[in-house]
């Protein structure tokens, strides 16, 4: 039998040591609900275990100046009950409250959710559409970078080895703002996304939208920051022809798979429907605050 190491470290730089001590056997444990499951199943056998739930920076939300640093071990339980968060970004909370059920919403982290690579992660398309910017930390020191780069495929990211992804920054938004998260499942909870839609937005006072952005889950190979279809919302007062347009872009930028959850063509006609029903709740959340 192989030999398993368990580290449970109380800092990041403590962490990072240890994951370049490994030499790439090392694996991150945030909430385990992936990783142990790939291992019972014996898709993965880590030589090093690093628990990062231990790490303060990684386990805790703050607020500076109205953006929200979100530790990218924060179980999805916690984000739920934030009041704060609740009310700057509900799309976001909704789709991190979607992952599993209430067990494992106990354990689940946004981090896992990202580094875990599905192309139908719930949580990413909402932060894609948050603009939300993830902190890593590696042998190299620190870095930034937009939450849409970090998947680079089906289980596969874009982290150098032994980088962490220690944060993701919420940016502060102006007056007027709201996000929604929608997916399609064909049973009611506990199943994986056939598409996945996020949009968040800002109207103006005479109700024209001055900026959006949507994120695409389940329809490529990674979750997708579709420009086309926010760029088609900018601009106007969400009428239909502008909501026509986004859908078209969002139909345009499926790739998906055809599987036993949808057909290709299922899951491109989806992405435009669930396009038009996040972007009418985003935007009454918008009207509302
Ligand atoms: C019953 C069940 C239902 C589920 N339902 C859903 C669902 O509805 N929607 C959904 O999207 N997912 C679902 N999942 C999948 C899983 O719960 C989520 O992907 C969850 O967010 C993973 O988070 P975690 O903290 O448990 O990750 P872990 O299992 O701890 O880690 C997952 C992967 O990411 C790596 N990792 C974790 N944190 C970091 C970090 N900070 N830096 C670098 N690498 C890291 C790990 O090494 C591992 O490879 C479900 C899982 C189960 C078991």
């Amino acid at each position: 039998m192989k030999e398993m190491r368990y580290a449970a470290p109380s800092s990041i730089d403590e962490a990072v040591g240890l994951m370049a001590a490994a030499d790439g056997s090392g694996r991150i444990l945030a909430g385990g609900t992936d990783l142990l499951v790939q291992m019972r199943a014996g898709m993965v056998a880590p030589g090093l275990i690093v628990d990062v739930k231990k790490i303060a920076e990684m386990t805790t939300i703050a607020e500076s100046g109205g953006a929200y640093r979100v530790g990218a071990a924060v179980p999805a339980a916690v984000i739920g009950e934030h009041a704060k968060l609740k009310k700057l970004w509900p799309g976001v909370v909704e789709a991190i409250n979607l992952i599993g059920s209430k067990q494992v919403q106990g354990r689940a982290s946004p981090g896992g959710n990202l580094c875990n690579a599905s192309p139908a992660a719930d949580s990413v398309p909402a932060l894609v559409a948050a603009g939300a910017v993830v902190t890593v930390q590696g042998p190299k020191g620190r870095r930034d970078i937009p939450v849409e780069k970090i998947a680079a495929g089906p289980g596969k990211t874009t982290l150098e080895r032994g980088e962490i992804v220690v944060s993701f920054t919420l940016p502060a938004r102006p007056a007027g703002s709201g996000d929604a998260y929608l997916r399609l499942i064909p049973r009611t909870e506990m199943d994986i996304a056939v598409v996945g839609c996020g949009v968040s937005l800002t109207l103006a006072k005479d109700g024209t939208c001055t900026a959006a952005r949507v994120g695409l889950g389940a329809v490529a190979p990674t979750v997708l920051l579709v420009d086309a279809a926010g760029k088609a919302l900018v601009g106007s007062k969400l009428d239909a022809k502008a909501l026509d347009a986004a859908a078209a872009a969002c139909r345009a930028a499926c790739k998906p798979i055809d599987d036993k959850r949808g057909t290709i063509a299922y899951r491109t006609k989806i992405a435009g429907v669930l396009l038009k029903r996040a972007t009418a709740i985003a935007a009454e959340r918008a009207r509302s605050v």
